[in-house]
């Protein structure tokens, strides 16, 4: 999708500090970040909420909790915690309409969000 930022962060055409990549997905920090950890886990296809996820998406859907699960190592969260969430639409928060988890850690987080 030519106009957006997720789909030209895949492409290379808008920078990003990658810490994942497969065939399927690809992670990278958040820009804002909320957290020591703040990563942001999205599919190559374009895809914009949960509300657009197909039955035939739901092995990129996998590909997303395993590629938290391995930046958790990666990235030494994993047994201190973290916390991944996908926000959709206006009352969940969600500002960029292709769909992205976000793994937040290195913290003691506070529940429940706001
Ligand atoms: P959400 O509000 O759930 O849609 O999350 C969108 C997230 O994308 C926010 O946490 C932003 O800080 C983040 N973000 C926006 N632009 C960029 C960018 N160019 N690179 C990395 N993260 C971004
Ligand atoms: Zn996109």
């Amino acid at each position: 999708m030519k106009d957006c930022l997720f789909c030209n962060i895949i492409n290379k055409t808008v920078p990003a500090k990658i810490v994942f990549e497969n065939d399927k997905v690809l992670a990278f920090e958040d820009i804002e970040p909320q957290a020591p950890v703040h990563v942001l886990i999205i599919p190559k296809k374009h895809i914009m909420s949960i509300n657009d996820i197909e039955f035939e998406d739901k092995e990129v859907c996998g590909e997303i909790l395993l590629a938290a699960k391995k930046i958790a190592i990666d990235l030494k969260i994993k047994d201190s915690g973290y916390r991944t969430i996908f926000n959709t639409n206006e009352d969940g928060g969600q500002t960029v309409f292709h769909i992205h988890m976000h793994l937040l850690g290195g913290r003691k987080l506070k529940w429940p969000p706001g």
